[in-house]
């Protein structure tokens, strides 16, 4: 699944390509992702302008010229690609721009999401108004995180994969901040010291943004804008590291089981 490394990747992508440039023409070959798409979209985007790409969550948003937002999420599966040959029975939308770019969204498991709602909006619908924090918004630190946790009886790695807490920070990224930040996945979400809080804060935004430095983790099915693997697996420290020795030379990185999902730590060096 992409994570928000990768979201930021493909956002950055996008940006980079289709900031101020106009929507020509629209082709959709189905109805519904996760959800029915928009009535009429093709109509209703023909001839905009892309006004900003922005990303809230793991949520590409295109604000239009027309004071709407095309909102875009991959789900488990979907990845965007610019330009060549068409993907087959799984690309869902083909855009085409007035510069002759084309950009397809495929997506074979279908659990992406396609919208257009009011930018004015956006804050209040359903799709973000339970959101938390935004781990890479320059107000996110310590005192923020602390207060987002303060009270969670959850496991830490726990609490930090829940949306509402802190957006984007999935399987791989809790295991791998929490290390850096040399605490345990499975102590108390709402108990940390300001000074944990800290660390884990600084730990958090260090790896997301190494991992959009390497251009997302691209684990099974994801390929970034550009159509490249990108290649932060080499720098996991835990994650998938079962039985190997951690880098503090105490321990072992051992595996458990959190609410179903796999969480890697170092026994030795996280308290
Ligand atoms: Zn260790």
């Amino acid at each position: 699944m992409p994570e928000l490394p990768e979201v930021e990747t493909t956002r950055r992508a996008l940006e980079r390509r289709l900031d101020g440039v106009a929507i020509r023409h629209v082709a959709q070959h189905r109805a519904d992702l996760r959800v029915p798409l928009p009535a009429a979209l093709p109509r209703r985007l023909a001839g905009r302008r892309i006004a900003a790409l922005r990303r809230r969550a793991k949520y590409i948003l295109a604000d239009l010229d027309d004071a709407h937002s095309l909102i875009l999420h991959l789900g488990m599966s979907g990845r965007l690609v610019f330009d060549g040959p068409g993907l087959g029975a799984h690309e869902h939308l083909t855009f085409s721009f007035a510069d002759g770019t084309t950009l397809r969204l495929h997506d074979p498991r279908r659990f992406g999401l396609v919208d257009l709602q009011p930018t004015a909006a956006l804050a209040a619908h359903p799709w973000f108004r339970h959101l938390g924090l935004e781990p890479l918004d320059p107000g996110f630190d310590g005192t923020a995180l602390a207060g987002a946790l303060a009270g969670k009886t959850a496991a830490l790695k726990v609490a930090l994969m829940d949306q509402r807490v802190v957006v984007g920070v999935g399987n791989i990224y809790a295991s791998e901040a929490l290390h850096r930040a040399k605490l345990s996945p499975r102590r108390r979400a709402g108990w940390l010291k300001p000074a944990q809080a800290e660390r884990l804060a600084r730990a958090l935004r260090a790896v997301l943004a190494e991992a959009i430095d390497a251009g997302g983790s691209s684990l099974r099915d994801y390929v970034q804008a550009s159509g490249e693997l990108g290649n932060f697996q080499r720098h996991f420290r835990v994650y998938d590291r079962a039985g190997e020795p951690c880098v503090c030379g105490r321990a072992e990185v051992r595996r458990i089981v959190q609410v179903g999902r796999a969480t890697f730590y170092c026994p030795g060096c996280q308290r």
